[in-house]
């Protein structure tokens, strides 16, 4: 797979699956826009991307103020001139069982997990469908397909991105827009990192390859999504979680 010359906007890629996928397409030829609510994770991001001989464009835009966003893409405009590839990355999780969770813990994680994603693809579909072009790949969870207890308000958030990713595929075929989505099990990152040693090891014990998955095997699945070897997918979630939801 060979990115050259695409511009790419990974969103929450100071860390975790989203730096993962920034160095990988960077890896294969593309320009980073590396966006991060945290500004120096996401410059150290961009400063290994500059390392690889690649172009970094730093945005500390928090995706779920329009406003934010809006000045993100004014600045990939002006930089980069264009945009290939979205990545919604950017995602959180406020665990609590139903009877004890609070409004806030259901709104923050619906508005970065659904509305940030509304935002970014709002705002790019205006751009790629201008260059008749773009690929959007949106980061889905297993929780969103097989709910998770404790995660009432990130299973229906991560529910709700595979029904923005299918309306979008429809809406944006006519533009050469492919739109998927990623759906991954239980992958090591720091959002996984606080989950005790106890409960880590009963999950394990549910999946059948009998491991976590690691960042890279998200980002190999995301690349194949941002190439033109998938031209003919549009509307799907690919699962990357040992067998965990089949
Ligand atoms: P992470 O917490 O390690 O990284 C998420 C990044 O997003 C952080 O760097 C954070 O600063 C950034 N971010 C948070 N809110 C933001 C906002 N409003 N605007 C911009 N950036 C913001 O998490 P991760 O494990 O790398 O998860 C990445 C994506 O993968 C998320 O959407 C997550 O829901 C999804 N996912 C993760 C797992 C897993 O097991 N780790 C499983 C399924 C899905």
């Amino acid at each position: 797979m060979d990115f050259t010359g695409k511009k790419a906007l990974i969103t929450g890629s100071g860390g975790g699956i989203g730096k993962s996928i920034a160095l990988l397409l960077a890896d294969m030829g593309a320009d980073i826009v590396v966006n991060d609510v945290s500004i120096e994770n996401a410059q150290q991001t961009a400063k290994k991307i500059i390392s690889k001989g690649r172009k970094a464009l730093v945005s500390n835009a928090n995706v779920v103020h329009d406003v934010q966003v809006k000045k993100m893409f004014e600045s990939i405009s002006q930089n980069f001139g264009r945009i290939d590839i979205l990545v919604n990355n950017a995602g959180i999780t406020k665990d609590s069982l139903l009877m004890d969770m609070k409004e806030e813990q259901w709104d923050q994680v619906m508005d970065v997990n659904l509305k940030g994603v509304f935002l970014c693809c709002q705002y790019a579909a205006r751009m790629m469908s201008e260059q008749q072009y773009g690929k959007i790949i949106n980061i889905s969870s297993a929780s969103g397909q097989m709910g998770n207890i404790g995660q009432v308000n990130y299973a229906a958030s991560k529910g709700g991105v595979i029904s923005i990713t299918k309306t979008l595929a429809k809406e944006l075929a006519r533009y050469q827009i492919n739109v998927n989505a990623v759906a991954p099990g239980f992958i090591r990152t720091p959002m996984t990192q606080t989950v005790p040693e106890k409960v880590e090891k009963y999950i394990i014990g549910q999946i059948p390859l009998k491991r976590m998955g690691e960042p890279e095997e998200i980002a190999n699945a995301v690349a194949f999504l941002a190439s033109d070897n998938s031209a003919y997918i549009t509307g799907q979630v690919l699962s990357v979680n040992g067998g965990m939801y089949v």
